[in-house]
C-alpha cells in the first residue's frame, strides 16, 4: 500500500472487498453482539462496544492513511479527545496550546482539573516558550495546527523533538489538514487525533472522531479506554464516514486551492484589513507550513474591521452558510467571536487576535470565481 500515492490509497483503502461476497462496500453490520461456536472457540467479535466488523474497516482505512499502525474511532472528535486525555493519571500535566480547541479547552479546564490532571498553556509557536513550560509532572505536548481561528502554525517536528527530549507524549490534532494534506506522526508526534466530522467525512452528515497512533504501549491504553468508556463510533456512521473519506483527495484539492484563490483575492481588497492563511507568504507560519504540509489547507480567517461591518457582509452572502464547524462540500462562513469563541471575555478574545471584525471561511466545493463575485458584492456593502 506504502507504494501508491495518497488518492489511490485513499480508493484502495474505502473499497477493501468484503470477503464473503465481494461487496465493494464494507457491510453495515448491525449487530450488538456475535455468536460464538461453542465454550471453547470464539470468534474475532464478540460484544460491539469492544469490536465491530464496520467500525474495524474504517479504523484500518485511517490508520493505513495516517502511516499508523492502529486506530480506533469514536462517536465524536469530542469522544476521541478525551479518551486520549483520560490515558492520564492524576498528577500529570499537559502543556496545551493557548489556541487550542474549545471543547478540548472545556474539557481540560472544567473535567481533568476535578481529576487532578492539570495543564498549562505554552505559545506553540514558539518551540522553547514550550520547553520552558514544561514541569517535572508533564506528560505530554498537545499541537492544534493550523489552530483556530487565527490559523497559527506550529512546527510539529521541533515540538515532537522536545517532546522526545523530555520523554514526553506529543499529542496532534489532524482536524484542520487531514492525512491527505499533514501526516503529524511522520513528524515524529505519537498520537493523532481528529474530529472526522470535518474533513474526513466531509458532508456534514455524521459526528464521528479518530485516534491513530504507532505505538502498541499507547495503543493498548486507548483501546482499553474505548472499549471500557464506550464512545464508540456506530456501524452505520462509519459506512458514511468510509464513503465520505473516498472523496477526501479531491475534495481537498479543491477546497484548497480554491482557498488559496479568494483569500489571495482577498488580500487586495481595500476592505480587509488583514487575512490569515497559512497558504499565503504574507502569514508568518507559511515556511513551516510548506515544510510540513501539502499546502494550506482549505480554511482561513480574514478581519474586515468591524462587528458593523461583518453584520453588513454576512448578511450579503448569497453562497456561503452561515453556521459553526467546516469541511463541509458547501463553503461555510462562522464568526468565531460569537460562535466558537462566544464563552472568551472581550479581553481574551483580544488578546488571542480575534478581533471584532474577524470571519472564518471553510471553502467548500463551489465554482471558486462564484464565491470570489459572492464576497465581491458582499464586500462593496460595506460602508
Ligand atoms: C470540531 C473539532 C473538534 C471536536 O470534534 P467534534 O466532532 O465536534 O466532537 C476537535 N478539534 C478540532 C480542531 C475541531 O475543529
Amino acid at each position: 500500500m506504502n507504494d501508491f500515492s495518497d488518492p489511490t490509497k485513499i480508493i484502495k483503502l474505502t473499497t477493501p472487498h468484503d470477503p464473503e461476497n465481494g461487496a465493494l462496500n464494507t457491510p453495515i453490520y448491525m449487530t450488538s453482539t456475535f455468536s460464538q461456536p461453542d465454550l471453547d472457540h470464539f470468534h474475532e467479535f464478540d460484544y460491539a462496544r469492544s469490536g465491530n466488523p464496520t467500525r474495524q474497516a474504517g479504523e484500518k482505512a485511517l490508520a493505513q492513511l495516517e502511516g499508523a499502525e492502529y486506530g480506533y474511532l469514536f462517536s465524536t472528535g469530542m469522544a476521541a479527545i478525551s479518551s486520549v486525555l483520560l490515558t492520564f493519571s492524576a498528577g500529570d500535566h499537559l502543556v496545551i496550546s493557548g489556541h487550542v480547541y474549545g471543547g478540548t479547552y472545556r474539557v481540560l479546564n472544567e473535567i481533568l482539573t476535578r481529576f487532578n490532571i492539570s495543564h498549562s498553556y505554552a505559545d506553540f509557536c514558539d518551540p522553547d516558550a514550550v520547553e520552558a513550560a514544561i514541569k517535572p509532572n508533564t506528560k505530554a505536548l498537545y499541537i492544534e495546527t493550523p489552530s483556530n481561528p487565527t490559523l497559527d502554525v506550529t512546527d510539529i517536528a521541533a515540538i515532537s523533538k522536545i517532546a522526545k527530549a523530555h520523554h514526553l507524549i506529543s499529542i496532534a490534532d489532524n482536524t484542520f489538514m487531514s492525512p491527505y494534506l499533514q501526516k503529524p506522526l511522520s513528524l515524529g508526534a505519537d498520537i493523532v487525533v481528529h474530529s472526522a466530522t470535518k474533513f474526513l467525512s466531509g458532508h456534514s452528515d455524521l459526528l464521528a472522531g479518530a485516534v491513530m497512533t504507532n505505538d502498541p504501549e499507547l495503543a493498548k491504553q486507548i483501546y482499553f479506554v474505548q472499549n471500557a468508556v464506550g464512545a464508540t463510533l456506530s456501524s452505520f456512521d462509519t459506512w458514511l464516514l468510509l464513503r465520505g473519506l473516498k472523496t477526501l483527495a479531491v475534495r481537498l484539492d479543491r477546497s484548497s486551492a480554491s482557498a488559496l484563490k479568494l483569500a489571495s483575492w482577498l488580500e487586495n481588497q481595500p476592505q480587509v484589513v488583514r487575512v490569515l492563511y497559512p497558504g499565503l507568504p504574507s502569514h508568518p507560519g507559511y515556511e513551516i507550513q510548506q515544510k510540513q504540509a501539502k499546502n494550506g489547507g482549505a480554511v482561513f480567517s480574514f478581519d474586515i474591521g468591524s462587528e458593523a461591518a461583518v453584520r453588513t457582509f454576512v448578511a450579503a452572502l448569497k453562497i456561503p452558510i452561515f453556521s459553526v464547524s467546516l469541511g463541509a462540500t458547501e463553503t461555510i462562513v462562522s464568526y468565531p467571536p460569537k460562535m466558537s469563541h462566544a464563552e472568551l471575555s472581550a479581553a481574551d478574545l483580544k488578546k488571542e487576535g480575534i478581533t471584532p471584525g474577524l470571519l472564518r471561511v471553510s471553502v467548500g466545493l463551489e465554482d471558486v470565481d462564484d464565491l470570489i463575485a459572492d464576497f465581491k458584492q458582499a464586500l462593496q456593502q460595506i460602508k
